[in-house]
């Protein structure tokens, strides 16, 4: 039998064994010159530098024999060589006069006593460039691939050279691109991007957008450009969309609410949303997606930056003053839940019923209900039914054999429900209960950012104390919440 007659499944197999293989054996350094001189320039090379080889170079080589073999094996590695595309800005500009392009003849340049080389101006967009023709002449290459990943272009030219690269790839799953693409993407690019109804290719499964602070001039020409947004068309469908990832911080034409409920407009079906590190999407944001994906949504985490740290992650407020604990209790196919909302109550965890499992964190800046008015003893009463209300829920999922933990950060605390411990800096406290509070206290690991406890410098040692004494502090004025 020829072994291309062998399933599918057990050739590829095969080939990916001889890859790796490869892979492993082959190259996987390159060079570089520590100072490489001007042209025309002359001055002395006496240090070269190994650098790692890219994982795409390491991949391309590792299927060189393969792709030579037969139709059916080049198509094989194409696919397993473009089916994750990164692309990066190109930084340095040097040329190694005499290094080889095979790599495998590598250990011979080890041997040449003065390397030579050039800096000459290459292109930062050149690789970008080169993809976009290569996809645009070789539909055998762009139907490959399934994941992109765009990192460092933020102007006009490289967000049309981004849209033209994927929309060469009709098979695209999974996206990750800046966020400028949005904003400088016209309605016509983002219906071919998201690829919904268009007949060919796939829907895009997953999205992600990453924002960073620019430079002046980059800020400048994004700030005036006339586009307008292809949000506000009603062609623009989120409806296949599975994943919403929206990452980083940034001043300039942020991501913002308004975004968000012009999404969730068609953003029906989306199993996870992630909005981390940033500040301009507040839980009004949020909430118009998770409303917009309720029967479907999965794993929702909304951390939002604060301009000190973690510490004070303040999710915004919502106008309207609306409860918000049942209907995040309620979602039916939940799982993993990480959220920062400005209220929460007993209502958040009442929900037997659910499918939370692993690590539930919240991070509340108040309990419902309460207000400035609302007294000590009242809050603590509030803060005890909602730890009971933890402990009851993580029961619950016990009983269905699946682990659940929570963690609640409120009120620069860090409360551990299942272990009835409440991890903090309680040096104030102690002050002003004249050294009768705590009874007993033990050393934290934990601290405001997170588990790696010390980060900051200035920071203070946690303490954690039973749950019982914290109340108990609370209720006599020690602890203020
Ligand atoms: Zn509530």
């Amino acid at each position: 039998m020829h072994i291309n007659d062998l399933p599918h499944e057990i050739l590829s197999n095969i080939l990916q064994e001889t890859v790796d293989a490869n892979e492993a054996e082959g190259v996987g350094y390159t060079y570089g010159l520590s100072q490489a001189p001007l042209p025309l320039e002359k001055a002395k090379l006496t240090k070269y530098v190994r650098g790692p080889l890219s994982p795409e170079c390491q991949r391309w080589d590792a299927t060189n024999s393969i792709r030579q073999v037969c139709g059916q094996w080049h198509e094989w590695a194409l696919n397993y060589n473009f089916e994750h595309v990164f692309e990066r800005r190109w930084r340095g500009a040097e040329r190694w006069a005499n290094l080889s392009i095979r790599r495998g003849s590598y250990s011979v340049y080890e041997l040449i006593d003065s390397p030579s080389g050039y800096a000459v101006y290459r292109d930062p967009f050149g690789h970008l460039k080169e993809t976009d023709r290569l996809f645009a002449n070789a539909s055998g290459c762009a139907n490959a691939v399934r994941r992109m990943w765009f990192n460092g272009f933020y102007t006009a030219e490289t967000d049309k050279l981004i849209l033209s690269v994927v929309s060469h790839c009709p098979q695209l799953e999974y996206l990750s691109v800046p966020w400028t693409v949005l904003r400088r993407g016209t309605a016509d690019d983002w219906v071919d991007l998201l690829n919904v109804g268009t007949g060919t290719g796939k829907p895009l499964h997953s999205l992600e957008f990453q924002a960073v602070c620019l430079p002046h001039d980059q800020a400048l020409s994004l700030e005036e450009d006339p586009t307008p947004s292809p949000l506000d068309d009603p062609r623009v469908d989120f409806s296949a969309l599975k994943r919403l990832k929206i990452f980083g911080n940034t001043l300039h034409k942020p991501i913002c609410d308004e975004d968000l409920s012009q999404i969730a407009r068609t953003a029906t079906n989306l199993e996870c949303l992630d909005i981390t590190n940033l500040s301009t999407i507040s839980v009004a944001g949020m909430l118009a997606l998770v409303k917009a994906s309720y029967s479907t949504l999965r794993v929702l985490e909304h951390s939002p930056r604060s301009s000190d740290g973690f510490w004070h992650p303040f999710p915004g407020r919502l106008d309207n003053g609306e409860h918000i604990c049942e209907l995040l209790a309620g979602l039916p196919e939940m799982r993993d839940l990480s959220i920062s909302v400005p209220y929460m109550c007993a209502d958040m965890f009442a929900n037997h019923e659910t499918k939370l499992r692993g690590e539930l964190q919240v991070r509340a800046t108040d309990i419902c209900g309460c207000s400035t008015a609302t007294g000590p003893s009242v809050r603590a009463e509030r803060l005890e039914a909602v730890t009971v209300a933890v402990r009851r829920l993580i029961n619950a999922r016990k009983r269905t054999r699946l682990e659940l933990s929570a963690e609640l950060f409120f009120a620069g605390c860090i409360f551990q429900p299942e272990k009835e411990l409440v991890h903090g800096d309680f040096a104030l406290a102690e002050i002003s209960s004249g050294g009768q509070w705590p009874v007993r206290k033990q050393p934290s690991t934990l601290g405001p950012y997170g588990q790696t406890g010390t980060y900051g410098k200035d920071e203070g040692y946690w303490d954690a104390v039973s749950e019982e004494e914290y109340l108990q502090a609370v209720s006599r004025g020690w602890v203020a919440l």
